[in-house]
């Protein structure tokens, strides 16, 4: 005889075992998407950290122009030239120095900024994530990207001033890969109050 205790027992038992297997389902994908987003950042940060040195085999660079005398890897001058640049701040401004000709090719003041956007660029066998700042009148961000250097303490940067934390949209921007995801991060406030937080005089 099965009494309708039984019965819901039984029940409560086979629901939390298919409940238990979609948890570990859902576990592994996670677990599978870090691991490929792991090794993504990985090779990337492994490629960008010393410019100067053969990404595929580490020989150095610096006397040469268009292949890497040790392997044969073609040296790719994109990338040459965003390793030149870096992105630089301080408390009341945002720059990008180019250290090759020794100029700042933009400079902006944070608390002029209107609007902070990221989207990612495809460069055909990777692709690069970038970011933008936009100011009043203006039409063009101002955009930096993941390949210069200063890149990550940016990041910190933003996460202090605009509570932009790289977790919240990496995931939004990353997936799928090559699409462009362009996403607004931050807006101004529409309020006409200066809501200044640095402590800066003119
Ligand atoms: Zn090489």
């Amino acid at each position: 005889m099965y009494s309708l205790k039984a019965i819901l027992i039984a029940f409560a038992i086979g629901l939390s075992g298919v409940a238990a297997i979609m948890l570990f389902a859902a576990i592994m994908l996670f677990a599978a998407i870090m691991l490929f987003v792991g090794r993504r950042r990985t090779l990337r940060f492994s490629r960008t950290v010393d410019p100067s040195k053969c990404p595929r085999c580490a020989y150095d660079l610096r006397e040469s122009k268009s292949r890497c005398p040790e392997c044969g890897r073609p040296i790719d001058p994109q990338r040459a030239i965003r390793e030149n640049e870096w992105i630089c701040f301080d408390d009341r401004e945002l720059w990008l120095h180019d250290t090759r000709q020794q100029r700042d090719l933009w400079r902006i003041t944070w608390s002029d900024i209107q609007q902070i956007a990221i989207w990612k660029q495809d460069l055909f066998t990777t692709d690069m994530i970038c970011l933008g700042f936009l100011l009043p009148l203006q039409q063009d961000y101002f955009s930096c990207n993941e390949e210069q250097v200063g890149w990550n303490p940016l990041q910190d940067k933003l996460a202090e001033l605009f509570s932009i934390a790289q977790l919240s949209w990496f995931m939004q921007v990353a997936f799928p890969a090559f699409a462009e995801n362009y996403t607004v991060l931050w807006q101004k406030p529409i309020s006409t109050s200066p809501s200044n937080t640095q402590t800066t005089s003119s």
